[in-house]
């Protein structure tokens, strides 16, 4: 059951890098699987998937126990400062920094544990007042604030899109992203790099791949729909 998505989703991801002139390997992909129990987990794990996004830390720590330690955990959702230092080392990227404060802790943190902690500074680019992330131009202030700190790394962009029918709604925003990636690329800041571009979900990742996109986080595509009720 699973396999047939994450074939289906494989072949759009290919289809795409081949629209855009990309190769496939230039994309991660990303199976957000919050919500989701262990068992299906396991199930597309069996099927070379390595790279998996929670949004809440108490189930990245409780699967990361429980499930082979070669996947790699991302941090998608927002994050609560008291909650930094239990999870730091145990993800491998967090995508969703949008403050200075919130970079500070994780570099707190970081350097008590001796490591240095990769992250994406999460821009709201559509300007939605429901979505976490800061603007295009807070973008570039917080990227040079953070790139003082020691013990965390920007890797670059990360960025949700808004929900919409159709993904050529989004274009234009995944090309934002990535114009804003070019532009603090060339200031040619210490300590910052800009290789990760994480947008596109089951709704729009084809787009958000041929607007440059090198990880995509698919959810739904993969695991079918999300029931919070339970
Ligand atoms: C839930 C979530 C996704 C996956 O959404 P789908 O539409 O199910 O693919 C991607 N990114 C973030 C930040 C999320 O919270």
């Amino acid at each position: 059951m699973l396999k047939e998505n994450l074939i289906q989703v494989e072949e759009k991801i290919n289809a795409a890098c081949q629209r855009a002139g990309r190769s496939r390997s230039e994309v991660t992909l990303i199976a957000v699987s919050k919500t989701k129990p262990i068992p299906m987990l396991s199930e597309i794990y069996a099927e070379g998937i390595r790279n998996f996004g929670e949004n809440k830390v108490q189930e990245i720590l409780e699967k990361h126990e429980e499930l082979p330690n070669d996947i790699k955990w991302h941090m998608i959702g927002h994050l609560q400062r008291n909650k930094v230092k239990s999870v730091i080392d145990k993800v491998s990227l967090i995508h969703s920094v949008d403050s200075f404060r919130l970079a500070e802790e994780i570099n707190i943190q970081a350097k008590k544990k001796n490591i240095t902690v990769p992250i994406l500074v999460q821009v709201n680019i559509a300007g939605e007042d429901t979505k976490f992330g800061i603007t295009r131009e807070d973008a570039i202030v917080l990227t040079e604030q953070i790139a003082e700190l020691d013990n965390l790394r920007i890797q670059g962009l990360m960025t949700i899109a808004p929900l919409v029918n159709d993904p050529e709604d989004n274009r234009q925003y995944f090309r934002g992203i990535r114009q804003l990636s070019v532009d603090i690329r060339n200031k040619n800041i210490d300590n910052v790099c800009m290789d990760i571009l994480s947008m596109g979900m089951t709704g729009d990742y084809e787009v958000a791949i041929e607007e440059g996109a090198t990880m995509v986080r698919v959810g739904t595509g993969i695991f079918g729909a999300r029931n919070y009720n339970k």
